[in-house]
């Protein structure tokens, strides 16, 4: 099988007829339903990109010979790392880095699970012929993913297995000769209605204890499989007219709860089963955390140079551009953009090949990357609040200016310095659906929190830095002073 085009992601997602819910009913096809219909087609684009531009987005097969999305490719050189992230940076730049859960995020964890297949053996050498292939399946396949990686926010003071309901949360029921059966809810699978297949892995935040390893498991089934039910949250497409909402009818991903019911897990899709110890350390032993931050630095510039540009147009518009605190605003989001760009070139020029024989990208560089972005990120979307005033309140929609009686003063009304007045409530409209709309406020949501929670990223990461040298450094100062101490100072 080959990369596939747009067509054949839409078919294949119709086929699959996945059991979806949303605003209480069953969805009869996803990509046909007003929730859905438009971002399904924005995926299509992208694979469709795949084949515009192949020399940048296919590779050879190193199995089959065929040609391949080349963000799954595994990179043994710096090269080859570098053509990773300019296919990356064609979808990114395509969405403008506003769908999260693009499939080269999951494509980046997939094909880790390929050369660190091994890191599986831990549990069960089967597990690591499981993850091998299935890293290779999803490549010749191209398949879409989604994931779940978080228990329901039932009680956080507690342990999952000392919850009130500890039946709540996805657990492992038995074990039969066909595989597993689980039951239980996950959270939160972005892009679950319109992908093939989810991966239900451990959190990359939140660690787990022994008393977790029912809860403890890694495995990979088609979204169709009986049992499996997403429950997609309240769509955020009003209408989509692209004048109305020119981020949200294209790219709202959606949300969702996932529950399994007794779901039957074949057993050659079982990666880890009851065992905290290897959920805890997957995401970091094998580097699948490392290819998963270089995606999503990648999006983050995307995601950074369109918001600028949206912010310089605006200020443009309204002819606040020479105010120096307007200035100086637009000047946090290009510190952040070059400040982005240069995490990316040093965690690309300090690459290494790691023990799995893979070329990976300097962590240190993009975890403090993956840890700066969510901090910074709504601070980008308030100077979007602030310079746009009541200009992101004063935005009539689409019907407002066909109507021939009002549509005129409208026009009139909302001009602006180098710009007619539809024109203008047409930026404006784009900078509201970018930070303040539901669609926006999400953004910012999702920035904040989808690599997990970042006060305990931060937490991990204070921990994890290597302080001594710094500290030692200054005690050396302080000896070098040759102070006197007083006589009842120990020595
Ligand atoms: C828009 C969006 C999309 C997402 N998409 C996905 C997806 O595709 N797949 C997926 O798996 N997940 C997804 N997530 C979930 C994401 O991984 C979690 O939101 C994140 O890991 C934080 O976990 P939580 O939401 O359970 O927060 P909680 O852990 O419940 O935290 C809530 C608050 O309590 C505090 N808190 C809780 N426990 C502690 C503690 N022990 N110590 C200190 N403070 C604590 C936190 O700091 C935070 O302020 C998405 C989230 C969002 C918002």
């Amino acid at each position: 099988m080959r990369a596939k085009n747009g067509k054949q992601y839409i078919e294949r997602l119709k086929k699959a007829n996945n059991n979806v819910y949303v605003n209480g009913e069953r969805v009869k096809d996803v990509t046909e339903h007003p929730a859905f219909k438009n971002v399904v087609q924005s995926m299509a684009r992208l694979y469709d990109l795949q084949y515009e531009k192949p020399e940048k987005m296919l590779y050879t097969s190193p199995t089959t010979g065929e040609k391949v999305g080349k963000t799954f490719m595994v990179p043994t050189t710096i090269d080859e790392l570098i053509e990773r992230r300019e296919a990356m940076m064609e979808w990114q730049t395509t969405t403008h880095g506003l769908m999260g859960r693009s499939p080269d995020y999951l494509n980046a964890d997939v094909m880790v699970m390929g050369p660190a297949a091994e890191f599986f053996a831990e549990g069960d050498p089967a597990f690591a012929e499981n993850a091998r292939k299935y890293s290779e399946y999803a490549r010749e396949n191209d398949l879409s993913l989604t994931h779940t990686l978080i228990h329901p926010q039932v009680n956080r003071a507690k342990a999952v297995s000392e919850q009130k309901d500890a039946n709540v949360a996805l657990h492992l029921v038995k074990k039969t000769s066909e595989g597993i059966i689980v039951d239980g809810i996950r959270l939160l699978a972005t892009q679950g209605a319109i992908t093939d297949e989810i991966l239900v892995f451990p959190s990359t935040v939140k660690k787990s204890g022994e008393k977790d390893d029912p809860y403890s498991l890694a495995f990979a089934i088609p979204n169709n499989t009986p049992g499996l039910k997403f429950l997609s949250r309240e769509p955020f497409v009003v209408n989509d007219n692209p004048f109305d909402h020119p981020l949200s009818s294209r790219f709202e991903e959606g949300d969702c709860i996932v529950s399994f019911e007794n779901v039957l897990v074949p057993w050659e899709r079982v990666f880890i089963l009851e065992d905290s110890s290897v959920c805890n350390r997957y995401f970091r032993e094998t580097n699948a955390v490392v290819h998963m931050a270089h995606q999503v630095v990648i999006k983050d510039i995307a995601k950074t140079e369109f918001l600028l540009g949206v912010v310089l147009l605006l200020m443009e518009s309204i002819g606040i551009d020479g105010f120096q605190h307007v200035q100086d605003k637009g000047t946090e989001i290009m510190l952040t953009l070059e400040t982005m760009k240069s995490h990316l070139y040093r965690a690309e020029y300090n690459a290494k090949l790691d023990k799995w024989g893979v070329m990976t990208p300097d962590y240190d560089a993009l975890d403090a990357a993956r840890n700066w972005y969510p901090r910074i990120y709504p601070r980008l979307a308030e100077i979007v609040r602030i310079l746009g005033a009541s200009g992101l309140m004063g935005i009539p929609t689409y019907k407002d200016f066909e109507n021939e009686e009002i549509g005129p003063i409208l026009h009139r009304a909302m001009q602006g310095k180098n710009v007619e007045g539809f024109e203008r409530v047409q930026l404006f409209r784009l900078a509201w659906d970018l930070t303040m709309s539901a669609f926006g406020s999400r953004q910012t949501h999702y920035e904040y929190y989808f690599f997990g929670d970042p006060v305990r990223m931060g937490m991990a990461y204070f921990e994890k830095f290597d302080k001594e040298p710094y500290k030692q450094r200054v005690r050396e100062y302080l000896n070098d002073l040759n102070v006197k101490k007083p006589h009842y100072v120990k020595a």
